[in-house]
This record gives C-alpha cells, sequence and structure tokens, in this order.
C-alpha cells in the first residue's frame, strides 16, 4: 500500500511539473507574440518621422554645400545624416523581421551577373570608413536568378560583419563559384575575431550576438537572422566555419 501511494504522489507530482511547463511554454509564446506586435507596431510608427528628418537633413546637407555661410555647420549636419542613416537601417531590420514573422518575405527573381553585384556591395559596404582589402575570386561570366535587392542585403550583411569584426586593413575574401550540381556557392572570409565554437549554434537566432561582441561594436543582432531567412526563402543554405581569434568564413549556396 505504501509503495503504491508513493507511486501515486510521484504521478501526480509529474502531472503538476507538467502543467508548469504548459502554463510557462504558453506565457512565453503569449510575451513572444506581444513582443513581435510591439516590434511591429514601434517600427512602422518610427519609420514615417525619421524619413521625413533624412528628407530635410538632404536639404540641409545640398544648402550647406552650396552656401559659405552654411560651410561651418556641414560636419554637423553630416554627422547626422549618417546616424539617421543606421537608424534607418535599424528600422528595416525590424520591418523584416516583422514581414518574417508574418511569412510575408516576398522575392521578386530576375536573372543577374553575380560579380557585378559583389562589386555595388563592396562599394556601399563603409562602416564608419574603416578601410580594408576586399578580394573577389569568381567567373565574371556568372549568371544568377534570384532576388537581386535581398541577395545585396546578404552580401551587404556579410561584407560588413566582416569588416566590422576584423582589424582594419586586414584583408577579407569573396569567393562564388557554380558547383556541379548547378547550385551557386558565395562565401565571405575574413581573419577577425572569429566566433566562439559553443555560440556557433545560435549565431542565426534573432538578436542573438555574442557576449563579448557586443561590448565593444554597435549592432542589433538582426542581420545573420534575415541573411538565413532569405537565403531559406531561395531554397538555400547559410552556415559559417569560424575559429576563435582566427577569423570566420560565412557562406551560402542557392
Ligand atoms: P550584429 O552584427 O548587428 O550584432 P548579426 O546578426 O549580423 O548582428 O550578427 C550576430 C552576431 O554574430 C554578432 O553580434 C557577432 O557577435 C557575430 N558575428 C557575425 N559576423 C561575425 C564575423 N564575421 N566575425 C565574428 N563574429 C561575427
Amino acid at each position: 500500500l505504501d509503495q503504491l501511494e508513493a507511486e501515486i504522489e510521484e504521478r501526480k507530482k509529474a502531472e503538476q511539473e507538467a502543467r508548469h511547463q504548459l502554463i510557462l511554454k504558453q506565457a512565453t509564446e503569449e510575451l513572444m507574440a506581444k513582443k513581435d506586435e510591439f516590434m511591429s507596431i514601434a517600427s512602422h510608427e518610427l519609420k514615417t518621422p525619421i524619413t521625413s528628418v533624412k528628407a530635410s537633413l538632404q536639404i540641409l546637407q545640398r544648402m550647406a554645400y552650396k552656401s559659405e555661410a552654411l560651410q561651418p555647420v556641414a560636419p554637423f549636419v553630416n554627422k547626422a545624416a549618417r546616424q539617421v542613416n543606421k537608424l534607418t537601417d535599424i528600422i528595416h531590420e525590424l520591418l523584416d523581421v516583422t514581414r518574417i514573422q508574418a511569412g510575408k518575405l516576398e522575392l521578386y527573381k530576375t536573372e543577374f551577373n553575380l560579380l557585378e553585384l559583389i562589386k555595388e556591395c563592396v562599394d556601399q559596404c563603409d562602416v564608419d570608413g574603416k578601410k580594408h582589402k576586399i578580394q573577389i575570386e569568381g567567373d565574371k561570366e556568372l549568371q544568377v536568378c534570384a532576388d537581386k535587392n535581398r541577395l545585396d542585403q546578404v552580401l551587404c550583411n556579410l561584407l560588413t560583419n566582416a569588416i566590422k569584426y576584423s582589424p582594419a586593413n586586414f584583408l577579407i575574401n569573396v569567393c562564388f563559384e557554380k558547383l556541379e550540381n548547378g547550385t551557386i556557392k558565395i562565401s565571405v572570409a575574413d581573419s577577425g575575431i572569429g566566433i566562439p565554437a559553443d555560440k556557433i549554434e545560435n549565431i542565426f537566432d534573432r538578436f542573438y550576438r555574442v557576449e563579448n561582441t557586443s561590448q565593444y561594436y554597435s549592432g542589433v543582432g538582426l542581420g545573420l537572422f534575415i541573411s538565413s531567412e532569405i537565403i531559406k526563402r531561395h531554397g538555400g543554405e547559410i552556415g559559417v566555419e569560424s575559429q576563435q581569434g582566427k577569423g570566420s568564413t560565412f557562406w551560402f549556396a542557392i
């Protein structure tokens, strides 16, 4: 009888534990949904005023460029414009996350030359004026059928990270090739700070940042999450090989 009572007690405890787990899971899901809703509202509400500030700053920049009298304020206007551009990028990332969560990340595929796109990305990528040697290797005739703007976003994100997380003047290699099965593989390799082995599995998660980097480098931890969703929507794969202190090679195949 004692044994039976002990068994009943144990079963009750297990049931209570399972109920607690379920409540916790539901509460976490509700919180995540509220967080997503807040992010969606906040980013939509921020978009309009930021666009207006950006437009006004552009007018001021043009005026300062033309007028001798406004020259002293030009550096301040330029600085404000740079910061507003950063804010705009963050808002676009938040809007992308909202789109992804709602399953509304649309792709508009066209055919284009891959090398040209990579060169455009290399020209655009600017992390606080930090200089790097960027080497590109691949077949200059290679055509790709994909969403050009979205692929540009992935490449710019990987390149910006390679620049951000490695010392100035270090070499960054961008390689691309068409594999035998028709897949196109693109990699961005840096010899920067690298990623600790136990952090690699989380690196593509939403808002994930490696602790030691978040102290020293600005960012919100969305670029890799968005990039991986874009590549998945293309039916492709994304990954990284990295060694702490030695560097990282991010790659994707579509
Ligand atoms: P962010 O750079 O804004 O933090 P990402 O999603 O692009 O967001 O990257 C997530 C994290 O992955 C970064 O915070 C950083 O810790 C790590 N990471 C990304 N790229 C690299 C890289 N090339 N070298 C080292 N760490 C990287």
